[in-house]
């Protein structure tokens, strides 16, 4: 019983100093852990530093200016797929190169904020390739979202399943038709992208991503003498929710795809060899992100349940794709974990829930709760159903003091966009 022994989760404060906190800065909230967080980015960007690298970070995981910041000054840029997220990543700073816009079914206005900031942009589809032309106008260098189909041999994984289901990208005689067709137009310089996984654990899926990519890039050679600038891999990585699972290991992945690389790609013999990248969200911040809460109440009916100040507004994770979130109630670690609860939130939907069934030590009103690895898609995928707020996000600094990066939503906030004065 592993999972009951709490024996992988650690966590970067106890209980004294995180009551300490609550006195400042009330629950619930995210609170992210700086050094962590620098560390990873670190050992990410030094596994592929046999090549010239960039990783994009996915601002959708965390679209917090302070966590952008951090990433940028470790030399990691962004990936972006809305025009809040191209905003952000300007307004932090991040220029040209350092973007990538990689979007779908996506308006003009957005290509528009594309072109004018000179970020890389992606395609998803090869009709976008007429419509970016007349909407914004086709920039010097573009590259294709390839969605390889059947290609990848895997299952697919629950969120976003097998690739032909997958709404995402180009087929693959699309991508030959898509170059020429853009060649024709006058673009000059390429790459290419894809992205078919999802919290993927599994190191074989995640190095054949990299053999269809380069397989592809090899034929695009032969066929129509492109050579790639850039093959992006996509994010993805996955993380290990659950105690019992491992990370993925950076350093033999980037090895095997060094291998493939040299086995495809460096036997084509291009003058500016192709450089790689990732975008990145899940495993650059996943880990080191945590949300606290405080037991407001207990109820015992068919079940037992635990009912937390926080919702699914702040975490929509396992409310949505009944994902686990490993869960230490502060100062009980070792206390066995004999009970069986369902921990709650306060929504009205019976899957406001951010465990079931779950083994946990006996709690108790006014208990602080710490749930893990939130700190990518947690606050983020907050919503407002309910009129539930969301919460502030903290950052554990280096030094160990906290600074709110982002206050929480206040019922202004909610009303803000409604009109009372016609009622
Ligand atoms: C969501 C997304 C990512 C990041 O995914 P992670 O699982 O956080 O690594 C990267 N690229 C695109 C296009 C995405 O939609």
């Amino acid at each position: 019983m592993k999972e009951e022994m709490d024996v992988s989760k650690t966590l970067p404060f106890d209980l004294s100093t995180l009551e300490k906190l609550t006195q400042t800065f009330e629950t619930p909230f995210h609170i992210y852990d700086e050094q962590a967080i620098r560390d990873n980015a670190r050992r990410f960007l030094r596994a592929f530093d046999w090549i010239p690298f960039k990783q994009y970070f996915a601002v959708k995981a965390t679209p917090n200016p302070y966590i952008m910041k951090i990433l940028k000054e470790e030399g990691i840029g962004a990936d972006c797929s809305s025009m809040a997220e191209l905003v952000l990543a300007d307004r932090v700073g991040l220029t040209g190169a350092e973007i990538v816009f990689s979007s779908n079914n996506t308006p003009a206005d957005e290509y528009r904020k594309a072109r004018e900031l000179g970020v890389t942009i992606n395609l998803d589809d090869i009709s976008h390739i007429d419509f970016l032309d007349r909407e914004a106008g086709l920039p010097e260098l573009l590259s294709f979202r390839c969605n390889p189909g059947s290609c990848i041999r895997g299952k697919g994984n629950t969120i976003i399943g097998a690739p032909e289901e997958a709404k995402f990208g180009l087929t693959r005689d699309q991508i030959f038709q898509a170059y020429a067709l853009a060649q024709k137009k006058g673009v000059e310089r390429f790459g290419m992208h894809t992205m078919v996984v999802s919290n993927e654990l599994d190191m074989e899926n995640l190095v054949q991503t990299a053999q269809v990519m380069f397989d592809l890039a090899a034929e695009l050679s032969h066929k129509l003498s492109i050579c790639l600038e850039f093959i992006n891999l996509g994010g993805g990585v996955g993380i290990p929710y659950h105690p019992e699972q491992q990370p993925v290991n950076l350093e033999k992945w980037a090895e095997s795809v060094q291998r493939l690389y040299e086995k495809i790609l460096l036997p084509l013999g291009m003058k500016n060899p192709t450089t790689l990248a990732t975008e990145c969200g899940r495993v650059i911040t996943g880990p080191y992100g945590y949300l606290v809460s405080r037991v407001l109440h207990k109820k015992a009916i068919y079940k037992d349940y635990v009912g937390l100040d926080a919702s699914m507004a702040d975490l929509m994770r396992p409310g949505l794709y009944g994902a686990y979130h490993h869960i230490t109630v502060l100062g009980k670690e070792e206390v066995p974990h004999d009970f069986c609860y369902d921990v709650t939130g306060g929504l009205c939907e019976n899957n406001d829930k951010f465990a079931t069934d779950r083994m946990l030590p006996p709690i108790e009103v006014g208990d602080l709760l710490v749930i893990h690895d939130t700190g990518a898609h947690g606050q983020a995928m907050g919503f407002n159903y309910n009129g539930k707020l969301r919460p502030k996000e903290l950052l554990l600094k280096p030094d160990g003091s906290v600074q709110m990066i982002r206050r929480a939503e206040t019922l202004e906030d909610l009303f803000a966009t409604l009109d009372f004065k016609g009622v």
